[in-house]
């Protein structure tokens, strides 16, 4: 059996008050879920909410983290430190950070590779925008984000592949649930060839949109291991909701 995952990504969202009270709403429900439940905030909150959640459900994530050890990178924060904190999952790859901040498929590549050196487990995220969707680039624009990670590391070492379509990121248009499918199996596929038993097991997330709607559609697909949800994670009770349809 697959590991069946949920992980927020609050993004440049959160005060000390409000993720207080996200953790309390969040506990306050009275099933526990039964997949993994992750949650990734700003740096700044990581060692808080590490506490807050201790011997919880909710395990602490980072939304990055820069490939290098140590030295002269200002402002920025290494595997290494995220360890010293047991955090024990960290996104890398999201396209924000692509298209914001230049980040290239070799680069995200050295960042899992760091996460995995210090325990961590990476979410590598992969998508395409909506001009390569259109030109019927989707496949091969996947395929090279995925060999570029491949090619440092196997796939036992990946913690979670999360498809994040470009134009379904906070658009409040999600792919269709075959679509998402189709991409998923894709991804799938490349992960058995590279490692046919490890590359059944890596748990494959959808993230573009996904609510407490759209979410029991999207988990009923063979491929759609879990979700990297935004907006509607930065509600507890939706994002537990979420959790519950998986
Ligand atoms: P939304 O759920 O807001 O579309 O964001 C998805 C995402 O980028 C998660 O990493």
């Amino acid at each position: 059996m697959r590991e069946r995952i949920v992980i927020a990504n609050w993004k440049m969202n959160g005060s000390r008050e409000a993720n207080a009270l996200w953790v309390s709403n969040f506990l306050a429900e009275p099933v526990r879920l039964s997949c993994r439940t992750v949650v990734c905030a700003p740096f700044i909150y990581l060692p808080e909410l590490t506490e807050a959640c201790r011997n919880t459900a909710i395990e602490i994530g980072a939304e990055d983290v820069n490939e290098n050890a140590s030295g002269a990178f200002t402002g920025e924060v290494s595997a290494a430190m995220l360890a010293d904190f047991g955090i024990r999952f960290a996104i890398v790859g999201h396209s924000e950070r692509r298209r914001l901040y230049g980040e290239t498929d070799n680069r995200v590549a050295m960042k899992a590779v760091t996460l995995v050196k210090n325990g961590i487990r990476p979410v590598i995220c992969v998508g395409e925008t909506l001009e390569e969707r259109e030109r019927g680039e989707t496949p091969a624009v996947i395929l090279r984000q995925l060999n570029a990670v491949l090619a440092v590391l196997k796939p036992e070492s990946i913690g979670a592949i999360a498809y994040e379509p470009v134009w379904a990121i906070g658009t409040g248009k999600s792919a269709d649930p075959a679509t998402a499918q189709t991409v998923h199996a894709g991804i799938r596929a490349r992960l058995v060839q590279a490692a046919p038993e490890a590359g059944k097991l890596t748990p494959i997330l959808y993230g573009g949109s996904v609510t407490p709607e759209n979410a029991a559609s999207l988990f009923a697909e063979a491929d759609i291991d879990g979700a990297l949800v935004g907006g509607a994670s930065l509600n507890a009770q939706s994002f537990y909701s979420i959790g519950e349809a998986l």
